[in-house]
């Protein structure tokens, strides 16, 4: 749908249910739309993954 896919283009996403994992910081998943490695944010919220943050699906 063209409106959800708007939000994507905003990096506003929503996760896969059956993608998304405790990675030891962060729930993270992939976007049900897009499917980008997206995570969730202390303040709410799924951003997709940046090269700044640690490797997502991540195992400690
Ligand atoms: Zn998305």
């Amino acid at each position: 749908m063209l409106g959800s896919r708007l939000l994507c283009l905003f990096n506003r996403h929503r996760p896969a249910r059956e993608t998304v994992a405790w990675n030891g910081h962060a729930f993270v998943g992939k976007c049900k739309r897009c499917d980008a490695e997206i995570r969730r944010r202390d303040e709410g919220g799924w951003r997709r993954q940046t090269a700044t943050e640690e490797p997502i699906f991540k195992v400690q």
